[in-house]
């Protein structure tokens, strides 16, 4: 038998009530900010991720699953949704429609990582970009969206961390500030530090080796470097999350993943998310545009790992509306009552009631087994009997009660029952 590839994960159709939940809190959540969704390729120009993600990043570096096409064109799965929910933006002229453009997304990414808890090939993510405001109300709202969309899921047991990393103006001063600091340590720093070193050392304070980390606790803050305007800004963001209730802490060490940050950069982390505790991530990029050759326009986003998000619901135990299955099964006793069966489903569904039918030819009890594992409310008995009087036999299988039903009764029957107005 051929195996899944290694980091990535099916979705059982019995889990796959999670994945909706999820997913509609998303949508709900993102919806109620103004954000409409965006779909964009699973697949990109290399070039895209090289010049928007950034190449001192460990994406980009090491993570991408890239190949040539049969037109011998460098191909990458995207490592994250940014990048090309940026391309779209621009391709289709979008800064020239209403402005902010407010998109969010719902995907699967890919990164060649070590698979681990939380750490996988294949992953999903819900993330939003907002494009064209530069004021630090823009920054505020998609953090709150962020936090609205947790506490949607029931969480309460994760952090916010925010930090800003300045801008180009600040963070040269600072980057002469991190390598006179690294310099007599980098003999004992790993070769992906020395790179960064070159780079762009704030990137060594994102190292995940225990060698590395020794040194970069000590290092200098950026936070001790903004310039005037970075520091208003930063200043003005943490007003607004005050003012809208949002609660966080200042953590200078925050740099992100990613190289088109600037200024505000925040984490959400939950402890009950064991090693990889972040749960969700993100900032503002107002120089991505530029570093993709074009004419800035300020933005600010942030994306959530799903699968991430799944451990720590798990691990908090909230309580998640389960699957409900069919509203009723109809069971047959013998071949006419099994045709009878078949085209009530039919009228019933196009009534607007989930049914299904027997399609094994199993015994009545069998039926009802299958009916239970199912979660099917009522089950519909029809049998000779009940076919002389045109009406079924219907159990609901909540308390047992059982009552004849017409058969041209039936849909309407269940839709009260299940309405609650019976
Ligand atoms: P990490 O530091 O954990 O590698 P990152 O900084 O690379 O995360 P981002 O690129 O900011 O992550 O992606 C946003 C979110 O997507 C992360 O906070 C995390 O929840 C999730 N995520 C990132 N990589 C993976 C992965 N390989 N598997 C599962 N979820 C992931
Ligand atoms: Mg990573």
């Amino acid at each position: 038998m051929i195996s899944i590839p290694k980091g990535t994960k099916d979705v059982l159709p019995a889990d796959v009530y999670l994945w909706h939940h999820i997913e509609g809190k998303a949508r709900e959540q993102a919806e109620a900010f103004g954000f409409r969704e965006i779909r964009t390729p699973v697949f990109e120009h290399t070039e895209l991720f090289a010049r928007g993600v950034g190449d001192t990043t460990d994406i980009v570096n090491k993570e991408m699953y890239t190949f040539l096409d049969k037109g011998n064109r460098s191909i990458t799965l995207r490592p994250e949704g940014t990048a090309g929910v940026a391309r779209a933006f621009l391709e289709n002229g979008l800064a020239g429609g209403a402005m902010p453009f407010k998109a969010y997304y719902l995907i699967s990414a890919f990164r060649y990582e070590r698979p681990q808890a939380g750490r996988l090939r294949e992953f999903h993510q819900f993330g939003c970009e907002l494009y064209g405001a530069a004021g630090a109300a823009a920054d505020a709202e998609v953090i709150s969206l962020a936090d609205s969309f947790l506490r949607s899921l029931g969480l309460s047991r994760f952090e916010l961390h925010i930090n800003s990393i300045g801008c180009k103006t600040c963070r040269a001063a600072y980057h002469s500030a991190l390598k006179e600091y690294f310099a007599p340590h980098l003999g004992e720093m790993c070769a992906d530090c020395r790179m960064r070193y070159d780079k762009n050392p704030m990137r060594m304070l994102d190292c995940k080796e225990e060698g590395c980390k020794r040194f970069t606790a000590g290092a200098p803050r950026m936070l001790d470097f903004l310039c005037d305007d970075c520091r208003a800004h930063f200043e003005a963001v943490k007003d607004y999350l005050t003012q809208a209730g949002v609660a966080f802490s200042v953590d200078p060490s925050i740099v992100r993943g990613l190289d088109y940050y600037s200024r505000t950069v925040f984490e959400f982390t939950s402890a009950a998310a064991g090693a990889q505790g972040t749960v969700l991530g993100g900032g503002r990029y107002d120089t991505l545009l530029e570093q993709m050759g074009e004419k800035p326009v300020p933005a600010v986003g942030f994306a959530a790992g799903m699968e991430r998000l799944l451990m720590v619901m798990a691990a908090e135990q909230v309580a998640v509306p389960p699957d409900r299955g069919v509203s009723c099964y109809l069971a047959g006793m013998d071949e006419p009552s099994r045709r009878q069966a078949f085209l009530l489903a039919a009228q019933l569904r196009r009534a607007g009631v989930s049914c299904e039918v027997d399609l094994m030819e199993r015994s009545l009890k069998a039926q009802f087994k299958y009916a239970d594992k199912r979660g099917a409310r009522f089950v519909a008995v029809i049998g000779e009997r009940e076919l002389e009087e045109g009406a079924a036999e219907v159990k609901d299988m909540r308390n047992s009660s059982s009552e004849r039903v017409k058969f041209q009764s039936l849909a309407q029957y269940i839709n009260d029952k299940e309405n609650g107005h019976e």
